[in-house]
């Protein structure tokens, strides 16, 4: 990773601006930072545009925070081009229509890129401790800045997903799925994908963040949870100290959040916010706690006992959005009053018979119950393979 270009000395400053609408907001929150660095640079905007999703859902970054880090790195002379890469399953072309972005780029001619089109260049992690290597978007060492610009979730698997998370983008087509599929490590507590996301913030880090918080996200992220709308933004050049304020805003302990734990103590960035400046002085005032992700989907779903071992985001979105449209149904349609078992990835040894596998992942077990090939597997073949 290049060398970060703007005033990063300590303590790390963190800005918020909110009550404007998204591009006043980030227009707001961008005017602390100096960005006459970026004068002739090659700067990589890299919003969250994971999913075929519209503006203010909480899925995907707001277009217009997008296009007022356009017009502010624009105005500091920077060559700007926007990119993402999206989860299994999506065609980012689709995508960046849904999601209001491609007609903010077409508007200000600015480039918008699909990663994946070219071959991935390895990505070597010296200190990895899950992964020492990783298939890399070959643009993303051709910028020499790389600006970060989720937005502001909760994730049932890493806890929030944010500035750092949001790194992941940048990995190139399904090799994402890789960090899903990690085994555990010997003596090690922490899940292998939030060791893997510490080890890949070691070598890609952004250089800064814009943490979007125009409507969040709560509950069951990163695909189905609730929208939070707080029209908030959130810069900083460390982007470890914008996602923990973040996660404080959220009410979350950024300690408690494994992957910026792991990182932070490695000397990646700062998450004590006992040493960070956040501007304004009363930004306490903006925190209004998220409703967290759910510890067991059965929880969420009763009559339901999911099985979910080493699955990735894809196939969980799949999941929750059968689960929030069809549960009711199947339900009714199940005549006994045990559970329905459904399996998710491919960390299963064994499953009891007539699980419900979902998944090209759960394969091998096809034959213990009702098999839902796909990868990911579409939401409307679930009934029908179950009734058929
Ligand atoms: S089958 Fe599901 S969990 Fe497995 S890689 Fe595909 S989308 Fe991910």
């Amino acid at each position: 990773m290049k060398d970060n270009p703007f005033d990063n000395t300590s303590p790390p400053s963190v800005f918020c601006a909110s009550g404007n609408g998204p591009y006043e907001n980030t227009k707001a929150a961008l005017a602390n930072i100096d960005l006459s660095p970026t004068k002739g640079k090659r700067v990589l905007l890299k919003p969250n545009i994971g999913r075929n999703a519209a503006p203010k859902t909480g899925i995907i970054t707001d277009p217009d925070v997008t296009a007022a880090a356009i017009d502010a790195f624009r105005d500091a002379g920077a060559v700007v081009t926007v990119a993402d890469s999206p989860i299994t399953g999506v065609k980012i072309e689709e995508a960046y229509v849904t999601s209001g972005l491609k007609a903010i780029a077409d508007s200000r001619n600015c480039p918008l890129i699909d990663m994946d089109i070219r071959k991935y260049v390895p990505l070597d992690i010296p200190n990895g401790q899950a992964i020492k290597a990783l298939k890399l978007c070959a643009d993303i060492p051709e910028f020499d800045i790389i600006v970060s610009i989720p937005v502001m979730k909760t994730h049932m698997h890493t806890g929030v997903t944010l500035s750092v998370k949001n790194m992941k983008g940048c990995l190139w087509r399904r090799s994402k799925v890789d960090l899903h599929m990690l085994q555990p490590l010997p003596g090690r507590t922490e899940k292998p994908l939030d060791i893997a996301i510490a080890d890949l913030a070691t070598v890609l880090a952004p250089h800064l963040a814009i943490i979007d918080g125009t409507v969040a996200m709560e509950g069951l992220g990163p695909g189905a949870g609730k929208p939070k709308p707080l029209d908030l933004v959130i810069v900083s050049a460390d982007p470890f100290a914008a996602d923990s304020v973040a996660c404080k805003i959220m009410g979350i302990e950024t300690i408690d959040v494994p992957h910026l734990k792991m990182a932070a103590e490695r000397g990646c960035g700062t998450i004590d916010l006992d040493k960070i400046n956040v501007s304004p002085h009363d930004w306490h005032n903006l925190i209004d706690p998220f409703e967290p992700p759910p510890v067991k989907l059965s929880l969420e779903f009763p009559g339901f006992t999911v099985l979910d071992n080493q699955s990735c985001s894809a196939c969980q979105s799949t999941l929750l959005l059968f689960l929030k449209s069809h549960a009711d149904e199947l339900r009714e349609k199940v005549k006994d009053n045990k559970d329905i078992v459904i399996a998710i990835g491919k960390g299963h040894d064994e499953l009891p018979p007539g699980t419900l596998c979902i998944g090209n992942c759960t394969a091998k077990h096809k034959d213990c119950g009702i098999f839902v090939p796909g990868c990911p597997p579409v939401s409307s073949e679930i009934l029908r393979e179950y009734f058929k």
